[in-house]
């Protein structure tokens, strides 16, 4: 049986290391923390990515994790609306629904659906080379595919692709936290205003899961980064400034993203997946659902692993297919990233302009995200 080593047990590598063992693989997942990630935040799932969940036969517990949004939207600061979208007409015209799950429990439903055996935590890969071999701290294997998914750092893109740049500063910072669901109704929204944004949204678990991303300088910190929030967002509508005064933990993390990604996600045995080969900012909140469209692609094309002639003209399939996708997700992201940084009159205008946009239609808004919603699973 043909043998495939995974470096890395994010989403990404977790949902490679399913859809290969769908395919036939025997696979090796390596991951170098001793515990699988249990970031305490939420995680939007679009209908493409629930999708290809699907094809790796865990979209039904994914759902199941899941709350129903109802209207959601983007308001102003001071709680009016720039744009509404209702739920169910982007679930009717995309055939899925967003979900949205915490982190953990998405790293747990994949990870369950492994091969008992198939996780290797709290080993390092240390070295990996084009032709296979790969270095842990377990010892030294030579694989037939080596799946390099090892995040935003990932020391194999470093190694294989030297010329393509690291991970550049996006010029923001981010917070997330989840919260226990406050008395009353709550309207799920982004809010927008002078280069801030703030976002609420429902867990599963009844819980509310919250981000926010502002300019500010890299690798910041502050000494309560609860009290930095208040001080920056805690003017705005309710109920934000009672969610933040409820958050007991939160993770503060700037954004970066690879710009440009390297030209190619291959090279010799070696493919790259997920934020090692396209970690994108997170406005269109697709990095993980890209990552998961990559891990379905990738077991497609190797489906056949019969020898070297035909997995490098798989490689280059898939780097084929993957390389435009994820660059066009990845702009359209840093798009709309630069648009909810705008302040002052620019932002005036877009807010206009976004109002006129609704009123012309739900369907105009919702239709601008076909390109990325609307993908398909191979098959
Ligand atoms: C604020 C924020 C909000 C986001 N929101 C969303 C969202 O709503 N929806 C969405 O789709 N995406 C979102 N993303 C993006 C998403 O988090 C990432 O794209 C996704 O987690 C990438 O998964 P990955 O498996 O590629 O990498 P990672 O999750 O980084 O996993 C890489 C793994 O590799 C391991 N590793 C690294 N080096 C080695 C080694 N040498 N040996 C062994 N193991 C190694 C690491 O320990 C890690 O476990 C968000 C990102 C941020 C910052």
């Amino acid at each position: 049986m043909a043998e495939a080593v995974v470096i890395g047990a994010g989403i990404g590598g977790l949902a490679a290391a399913l859809a290969l063992q769908r395919r036939g693989w025997a696979v090796t997942v390596v991951e170098r923390a001793q515990a699988l990630e249990d970031v305490g935040a939420g995680l939007a799932v679009a209908p493409n990515a629930v999708r290809a969940l699907d094809s790796l036969g865990v979209g039904e517990p994914v759902r199941a994790l899941a709350a129903l949004q109802g209207t959601a939207g983007i308001q102003r600061p001071d709680g009016r609306w720039i744009s509404r979208t209702d739920a169910a007409a982007a679930e009717a015209r995309f055939g899925e629904p967003t979900v949205v799950v915490h982190r953990a429990a998405l790293v747990r439903v994949l990870a369950e659906a492994l091969q008992p055996g198939t996780l290797r935590l709290g080993v390092p890969a240390s070295e990996v080379s084009a032709d296979g071999v790969v270095v842990t701290s377990e010892g030294t294997t030579t694989a037939d595919l080596v799946v390099a998914a090892d995040g935003l750092r990932s020391g194999v893109r470093a190694k294989l692709f030297p010329e393509t740049a690291g991970p550049i500063y996006a010029g923001v910072t981010s917070w997330r936290f989840i919260v226990a669901r406050p008395p009353g109704e709550l309207v799920l929204s982004e809010t927008w205003g002078e280069g801030k944004v703030f976002g609420v949204v429902g867990l599963g678990d009844g819980r509310v899961y919250c981000y926010a991303t502002a300019p500010a300088p890299p690798q910041g910190s502050a000494a309560d980064e609860r009290a930095e929030l208040a001080r920056l967002f805690g003017g705005w509508h309710a109920p934000i400034p009672g969610l933040i005064a409820a958050a007991d933990s939160v993770i503060r993390t700037d954004i970066r993203c690879l710009d440009p990604a390297p030209p190619t996600f291959h090279k010799g045995r070696v493919a790259l997946l997920g934020d090692a080969a396209h970690a994108m900012t997170p406005n269109l909140g697709q990095g993980a659902c890209q990552a998961i469209e990559d891990a379905v692609v990738l077991a497609a094309h190797v489906r056949t692993p019969d020898g070297t002639s035909s997995l490098s003209r798989a490689l280059a399939a898939y780097s084929a297919e993957r390389v435009p996708r994820t660059a066009a997700v990845a702009a359209a992201s840093r798009r709309i990233g630069r648009m909810a940084g705008l302040s002052g009159a620019a932002a005036r205008l877009r807010n206009t302009g976004m109002l006129l946009a609704g009123k012309l239609g739900p369907n105009l808004v919702l239709r601008q995200m076909d390109p990325v919603l609307a993908w398909r699973p191979p098959g």
